[in-house]
């Protein structure tokens, strides 16, 4: 499902990828944990295209993302065909992003008509169905600003599943919650994977992680410096730079 290769991103003279390579198959759930600057979001990023790869190639679903490839040659693609890949992968931030004229009903369905062009009933009973699926059926028709985090975050998840990805990418998608909201989110995302979604999780939440993700990928400084599964990389982590992180937050 995803394909990364030898993934360089550079800033300036800051070398924030230095040869990234994964491979994600279908229904996987992999979490990336990592020291702040590791490079984690930058590279959830560059798996959309958000971010230009100075190096290396990512597919996903088995399409070059970003470019075409055309006698030997790599060529960007125009912006309209990268918003067209980028409906494939649906994005959780940290911050909800819902826009706050809207709905929770409004922002889900917003997608899939003004993009998909959708037909209004259609849409409109597909994201009532998300918003129950996420637990939030009673709440269809109040504005963000009436929601706790915790919800905001869920019509996002919603918002997102709307276009029907084929993969879907959290950055610490409860980080800016209360703790009595994270469960809710958590619950929401572990009930997905159940489902078979793949998934690529920037988190701290290890118990999540220990539950809910197939591998654990550790970050620092630009590589993957170990991946494993949660037992292995938990139990029994073999890098020192591993090792140091999780005595931090285990
Ligand atoms: P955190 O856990 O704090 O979210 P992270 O692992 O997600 O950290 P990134 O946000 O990917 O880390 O950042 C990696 C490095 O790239 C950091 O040193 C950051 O300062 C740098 N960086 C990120 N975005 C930019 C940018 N647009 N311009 C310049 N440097 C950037
Ligand atoms: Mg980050």
């Amino acid at each position: 499902m995803v394909d990364a290769r030898a993934v360089r991103k550079v800033y300036g003279r800051h070398e924030v990828l230095k040869s990234v390579d994964l491979q994600v198959g279908r229904g996987e759930v992999v979490s990336f944990l990592g020291a702040s600057g590791s490079g984690k979001s930058t590279f959830l990023r560059c798996i959309n295209h958000l971010e230009r790869i100075d190096g290396g190639e990512i597919s996903v679903n088995g399409q070059l993302v970003g470019y075409r490839r055309a006698n030997g040659k790599k060529y960007e693609l125009h912006r309209s065909q990268i918003a067209l890949a980028r409906r494939d992968v649906g994005m959780v931030f940290q911050r909800f992003n819902l826009f706050p004229h809207m709905t929770a009903l409004e922002n889900v369905m917003e997608a899939p008509v003004s993009v998909q062009r959708r037909p209004r009933a259609e849409a409109r009973a597909e994201a009532q169905a998300l918003l129950e699926r996420v637990g939030l059926a009673e709440r269809q028709d109040h504005y963000p600003s009436m929601l706790s985090g915790g919800q905001q975050q869920r019509v996002a998840i919603a918002r997102a599943l709307a276009m029907k990805p084929a993969l879907m990418l959290f950055d610490e998608p409860t980080s800016a919650l209360d703790p009595e909201l994270v469960g809710e989110v958590l619950d929401v995302m572990k009930a997905l994977a159940a489902d078979g979604m793949t998934m690529i999780v920037v988190t701290h939440e290890i118990g999540f992680a220990r539950e809910v993700c197939d591998r654990v990928v550790f970050m620092d400084d630009g590589v993957i410096v170990e991946q494993g599964t949660p037992a292995d990389v938990f139990e029994n982590p073999q890098h020192g730079r591993t090792q140091a992180f999780l005595s931090k937050v285990l």
